[in-house]
């Protein structure tokens, strides 16, 4: 495609002649008759370059340049400034309002033709750096939520979890908030696997995950622990209104009939709760621990239930 150039000068001859040279070179070229109109143009027309005389009726070309630069919409488009005057104050000032580059009149053809190739290179450039650094941003943000998301469910993944834990554990011990973790696990999800194929299996996780993310307010903060294991963070949460929370999920999860189908089935889960006040000297992971053994005991106790930590517990042993 052909480069675009407007050309902003007010005397009709000189207009013509560098009209048609542009063209004999190969660009496109237009031309604006003065100021006025050449800053109409440049904002339609959107041109790739812009050649504009110093020395016009209605608007001088320094002006016309300082709009131009200003404007979100042409600003980017490189400047040629094109005068009779060739006084060094004069190129100065040209280059002072923006200008990106400066040609006295009379100029030859070549030397216009280069001025234009070089302008509009640096242009190329600016433009392919800006998309560069775009999808080097783009890049970054999709990596950066690749790392805390667990891929199957979207929901955030043990090492969000842990990160989020600590920050909000830190914070409940110095301000004297409340805060609960509820550990919950699948009841028999080998079963499930076994039964109905691991696929079926890939599916009840992801409807789990999507059950948490709808009941759960947003400032809880709901992952994929591990395997078929989820956790739940409740910052400003007391004990008693965390068991409300795990008692909503649960019955919603009694609740939902999963559907791979051709077959139709129920699922239970068994729940733990843990509170910062339940640790007394210990960092954010032994609440983990302590919601851990809470959910061990609802295993041991038969599953599908909830059960809250207390000090008798026994943390189970590592898996
Ligand atoms: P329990 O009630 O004691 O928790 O029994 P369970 O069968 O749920 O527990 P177990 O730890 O014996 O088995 C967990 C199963 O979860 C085994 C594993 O294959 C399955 N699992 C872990 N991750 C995934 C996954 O991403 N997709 C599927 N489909 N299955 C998974
Ligand atoms: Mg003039
Ligand atoms: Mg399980
Ligand atoms: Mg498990």
């Amino acid at each position: 495609m052909k480069a675009r150039i407007l050309v902003i000068e007010d005397s009709p001859t000189q207009a013509k002649s560098i009209v048609e040279m542009l063209e004999d070179t190969g660009f496109s070229a237009f031309w604006a008759e003065g100021g006025v109109q050449g800053l109409k143009m440049a904002r339609i027309e959107e041109p790739d370059l812009i050649l504009l005389d110093v020395m016009m009726d209605d608007m001088d070309g320094y002006s016309v340049c300082r709009w131009l630069k200003v404007h979100e919409a042409t600003k980017n488009i490189p400047v040629i400034m094109l005068t009779v005057k060739g006084e060094v104050e004069d190129r100065v000032e040209g280059l002072n309002v923006g200008a990106d580059d400066y040609l006295p009149k009379p100029f030859n053809e070549s030397e216009l033709e280069a001025r234009i190739y070089a302008a509009l290179r640096s242009k190329m450039a600016r433009e392919k750096l800006k998309k560069r650094n775009a999808e080097l941003e783009e890049m970054f943000h999709k990596v950066e939520y690749m790392a805390m998301t667990d891929a199957l469910t979207s929901l955030y993944n043990r090492r969000r979890f842990c990160d989020v834990l600590y920050r909000e554990f830190a914070s409940a011990k110095r301000y004297d908030n409340h805060l609960s973790c509820i550990m919950m696990d699948i009841d028999h999800f080998k079963n499930i696997n076994d039964q109905y194929g691991h696929p079926a299996g890939d599916e009840v996780l992801k409807e789990i995950a999507m059950l948490l993310l709808s009941i759960l307010r947003e400032v809880d903060l709901a992952a994929r622990y591990g395997g078929e294991e989820f956790s739940v963070l409740l910052p400003h949460t007391s004990k008693e209104s965390a068991k409300v929370a795990a008692d909503r999920i649960m019955n919603a999860i009694r609740r939902s009939k999963i559907d791979i189908g051709t077959q139709k089935f129920y699922i239970t889960v068994s729940m733990g709760i843990a509170s910062v006040e339940d640790i007394d000297s210990g960092d954010a992971e032994e609440l983990i621990r302590c919601a851990d053994a809470a959910l061990y005991d609802a295993k041991k106790s038969g599953r599908d239930q909830i059960v809250i930590y207390s000090t008798a517990m026994s943390i189970p042993p590592e898996e």
